[in-house]
């Protein structure tokens, strides 16, 4: 063998090297982009930027409606990536706060006050077990926004849940119940439900009043994207609870007692976070 059939041997070698480790690179680019997209999509975590938003937004018009995307990653992978994510966050509406302040688009609810029952106004047991909710979940280490009635526009978290107690004429009604908009407007809609009705049925011993569930429930304004501007991103994960009846004496001594409520509904966030992989 001559030596310069032999240095074309191998210059011919490092071509077809450096033309894999190339292809090689572009698939792991590849992969990290659509990872990343996807990841977001399924947490709906805050986006860091405004491109990462139009990003994120691009994507969801990009996939159909309500796919569900698993993706299946390895733990050490789950652990970095939720890493760069940073804290969950999470979005907690006093249901009713405010209400005098909702924007034109949402003017029909600014009189919509709540349930009052028995000298208890429904918007200060929202905001009592919301604040201890709060407090609980920023002692884990997580991200906490505490919202009003409105909701800033296309608001994104890793979960967001809207606080509610309800009333009745009917003195005898007692129960908790639960619900995302309908059809769910993301995979995840139903974990977090399980997760939340589990933690506060088993805590509280509360009839589940799942039958009542209204149609102002099924198409909460705040997760009426369709409709509103000041409505949660659709990749949210949002559910709305009412937590008992004013109405009904044994409800309403539980309503009074925020923190055990806020420490149900506590068991019922950090589950859903677990399942999902966030925690
Ligand atoms: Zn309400």
């Amino acid at each position: 063998m001559d030596l310069g059939a032999e240095t074309g041997e191998r210059g011919g070698q490092r071509r077809r090297r450096r033309v894999l480790l190339t292809a090689l690179g572009v698939l792991l680019l590849v992969f990290l982009l659509l990872n990343g997209t996807v990841m977001a999509l399924r947490w709906g975590g805050a986006p860091a930027s405004p491109l990462f938003a139009r990003v994120v937004t691009f994507a969801e018009g990009a996939l159909p409606a309500r796919a569900e995307v698993r993706v299946v990653r390895p733990a050490w992978l789950r652990g970095l990536a939720n890493r760069l994510a940073g804290p969950p966050r999470v979005g907690l509406q006093v249901g009713h706060l405010h209400a005098a302040d909702q924007p034109d688009e949402l003017a029909g609810l600014r009189f919509s006050t709540g349930a009052h029952a028995a000298g208890l106004d429904e918007v200060e047991v929202n905001l009592a077990v919301a604040e201890a909710l709060a407090d609980r979940l920023r002692a884990r280490g997580l991200l906490v926004d505490l919202l009003p009635a409105t909701v800033p526009p296309g608001y994104r978290a890793d979960l967001f849940l809207s606080i509610h107690a309800d009333s009745s004429p009917d003195p005898t009604r007692s129960g908790y119940k639960s619900a995302h908009y309908r059809p769910a407007r993301n995979a995840r809609e139903a974990l977090l439900k399980v997760a939340v009705d589990r933690a506060y049925l088993s805590a509280t011993g509360l009839p589940d009043d799942d039958r009542n569930v209204s149609g102002n429930m099924l198409e909460y304004y705040a997760f009426n994207v369709r409709r509103f501007h000041h409505a949660v991103a659709r990749s949210t994960p949002a559910l709305i609870v009412e937590l008992g009846y004013l109405s009904h004496h044994r409800d309403r001594a539980l309503l009074q007692r925020p923190d055990e409520l806020a420490a149900a509904l506590e068991r019922g966030v950090m589950t859903y976070l677990r399942d999902i992989g966030r925690l």
